[in-house]
């Protein structure tokens, strides 16, 4: 059975497609639920699989945290994430500081970075409302 073709596979492509940050699979699962209220979180790692060995997802891996999964097509386009520490979602920061070969040892070579941003968004900053 193609997984993908099916109800739930279909309802977690449009979650990633359209959620415009990083998930992870119980948040892809909680977000599916108003389309599919029986998804099961066993599900939503079978058709993650699937799709990240289809080439349709990447895998975010910030250290210290399970993997969360974005877009392919966000993916292949450099850019770094926002971890808030109150609600614990991940957020894409568009772009680059670069500039990073200034830091870089003389006679050695990079390859590769990653930079994590780590702080609140904005939703867990906003004041609560008074009633
Ligand atoms: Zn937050
Ligand atoms: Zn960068």
């Amino acid at each position: 059975m193609n997984l993908r073709k099916t109800r739930q596979g279909q309802a977690i492509r449009r979650v990633i497609a359209e959620s415009g940050r990083p998930l992870s699979p119980a948040e892809i699962q909680e977000a599916a639920k108003h389309d599919i209220p029986s998804l099961g979180l066993a599900t939503v790692y079978r058709v993650i699989k699937r799709m990240a060995e289809d080439g349709e997802v990447a895998a975010v891996q910030l250290p210290g945290e399970p993997p969360r999964y974005e877009d392919q097509r966000v993916a292949a386009k450099h850019h770094h994430h926002f971890h808030c520490n109150d609600c614990g979602r991940v957020f894409d920061v568009p772009g680059c500081p670069g500039g990073l070969d200034a830091l870089t040892p003389p006679g050695f070579q990079v390859d590769h970075h990653e930079l994590v941003l780590y702080g609140q968004c904005a939703l867990c900053r906003r004041e609560p409302t008074t009633s």
